[in-house]
């Protein structure tokens, strides 16, 4: 093997292995979290927290009414943090709240 070539073959062997190494770590990345100026969550009303959610726009709202009680909530009991059909691959945060809340059944 010329040296040219040798060359060539360890640094494409090395880059290969770091893709490899790599791969791991960007699946298990944290979603991304929606961010209150996002033009969905101004749509919808959408809050980080039940309590800041503008009564005047939403006089029905409750601060009972969380996204972690809602159908629509995708995370765990107990998850600060979830995902929504309303959101896409973005998380939304439990303790929130948007105006497509609907009582989780049960
Ligand atoms: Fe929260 Fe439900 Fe609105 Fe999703 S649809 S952001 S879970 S209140």
């Amino acid at each position: 093997m010329r040296e040219t070539t040798r060359r060539i073959f360890i640094t494409r062997s090395i880059a290969s292995g770091c893709v490899v190494l790599a791969a791991p770590a960007l699946t298990h990345a944290a979603p991304s979290r929606v961010e209150e100026a996002d033009d969905t969550a101004v749509a919808l009303g959408y809050k980080h927290d039940t309590q800041k959610v503008d009564r005047q726009r939403y006089p029905k709202h409750s601060s009972a009414q969380l996204c972690s009680n809602c159908s629509f909530f995708q995370g765990g009991a107990g998850d600060a943090w979830g995902g929504c059909a309303m959101f896409g691959r973005k998380h939304i945060a439990a303790a929130g709240w948007c105006a497509a809340w609907a009582k989780k059944p049960g």
